[in-house]
């Protein structure tokens, strides 16, 4: 039998496209690889644009009760432990976008998802099915699944395919025959660990990030407030094959790198005793809106704009996408899918490539160094409020 739309992949990516469907009145079928869904990732920011989606979604009494919501966000040089400059979240945030700063593990946010979807009742989830190859022609995408412990595979056909499979999209190297992504060497040391394990003064309520030269390390709350969420970006290179890799990280060699951080930043550092190693991966930004799918096949997420998180919006930007999607598969003045994923790409590549540009350069200046880095103190010193705000992003969906 023939679905109408198959969503591949189950992270934030694909279950915000199953909900956002689902609350258009459409069924899916969503193809995960994993037989169970995993805990990691540590946590993740959302912006208000998002936040205000997940509140029309009716998602936001659950997002109160496990996220955290920073009434600030401070700039701390890394080395001389000054602050830099603040920029208020809280309430200023509410005011200004219509919904407030947030911060949440990434279980948790998709645990969230994955609540919504089940509840709504119209997706059939099948997990323990790895997509091995895909193909399309004028009337269908055909899809060949494997299940991984049965060892056998399966035909499915549908007419319209969401690749929302990720950094390293089977979907989108089968469809548009691109290359993979490609290394940015940057490595991200990732940690969550309860407050209570740490002393009062390494337990700061807002969003830290704490700025040096070739690093930086940003700190926040997540899970209600109870547990504090840590991640240090290095300089480096990965320790062997990047898409197979199992995350660990030895603690040791990042205490290393910031041995000469200030104080403040060097305990939270020696604080914590394990944590998880990601080797950070991107793609130059979208250049066009073939470059969000092919015919019936549409990628959504990380398969389709794998970015750094500089500006803290890859799952943001997924989940926008997700709503876009969803808008105009919906719109019966589509007349063929062809014409609403053709109208969705159009929509959603230059913001997606805007938010891509902006995190590289982000990057750049987080990590200065010499007179690059004493013009950016300066200006931050001098408006903060201003330079740390992102109104184009938060404001428009
Ligand atoms: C250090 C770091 C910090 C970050 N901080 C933030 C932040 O603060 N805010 C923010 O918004 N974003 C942040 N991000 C980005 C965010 O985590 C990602 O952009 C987001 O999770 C991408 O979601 P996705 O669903 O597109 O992809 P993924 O989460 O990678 O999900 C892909 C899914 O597809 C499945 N899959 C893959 N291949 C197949 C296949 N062949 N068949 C079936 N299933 C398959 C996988 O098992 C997986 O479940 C951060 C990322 C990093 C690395």
């Amino acid at each position: 039998m023939q679905n109408r739309i198959t969503i591949v992949g189950g992270g934030i990516g694909g279950m915000a496209t199953a909900l956002a469907l689902a609350r258009a009145g459409q069924r899916s079928l969503l193809l995960e690889r994993a037989s169970a869904f995993s805990e990691v990732g540590a946590g993740i920011q959302l912006g208000p644009n998002v936040v205000r989606l997940l509140r029309d979604w009716g998602l936001m009494e659950r997002l109160k009760a496990v996220a955290h919501f920073p009434q600030v966000l401070r700039a701390r040089h890394a080395l001389s432990g000054a602050v830099l400059g603040e920029k208020p979240l809280g309430s200023d945030t509410e005011r200004r976008y219509g919904a407030p700063y947030a911060t949440i593990a990434r279980a948790d946010m998709h645990g969230l998802l994955v609540a919504g979807v089940s509840q709504a009742g119209s997706t059939e989830m099948r997990l323990g099915q790895e997509v091995t190859s895909v193909t399309q022609d004028e009337r269908a995408v055909h899809l060949q699944v494997r299940h991984p412990d049965a060892d056998h595979t399966q035909m499915v056909d549908t007419k319209v395919l969401v690749g929302a499979d990720g950094v390293w999209s089977r979907v989108r190297a089968n469809v548009m025959r691109s290359g993979g992504p490609r290394q940015t060497g940057h490595l991200a040391y990732r940690a969550m660990v309860p407050m209570d394990s740490l002393p009062l003064n390494l337990r700061p309520d807002g969003v830290t990030a704490w700025l040096g030269p070739d690093f930086h390390v940003v700190q926040y709350p997540v899970r209600a407030g109870e547990w504090l969420n840590v991640v240090a970006i290095v300089h480096g290179d990965p320790p062997g094959e990047l898409s197979d890799w199992d995350h660990s990280a030895n603690a040791t060699d990042l205490q290393l790198m910031l041995g000469q951080a200030h104080p403040a930043l060097r305990d939270l550092i020696y604080a914590i005793p394990q944590w998880r190693l990601w080797a950070l991966c991107d793609r130059p930004p979208m250049r066009g809106p073939e470059e969000h799918g092919l015919g019936r096949v549409v990628l959504v997420g990380d398969a389709a704009h794998p970015m750094r998180p500089y500006l803290a919006q890859g799952a943001c930007m997924a989940i926008e996408d997700a709503h876009a999607l969803a808008r105009h598969l919906s719109d019966r003045r589509h007349a063929h899918v062809h014409q609403a994923l053709a109208a969705f790409s159009k929509e959603r590549w230059p913001r997606n490539a805007r938010v891509q540009a902006r995190s590289i350069r982000n990057g750049e200046i987080y990590h200065a160094k010499g007179v690059v880095q004493m013009a950016r103190d300066i200006a931050l010193r001098v408006a903060a409020p201003r330079l740390m705000d992102v109104p184009w992003l938060y404001r428009s969906t």
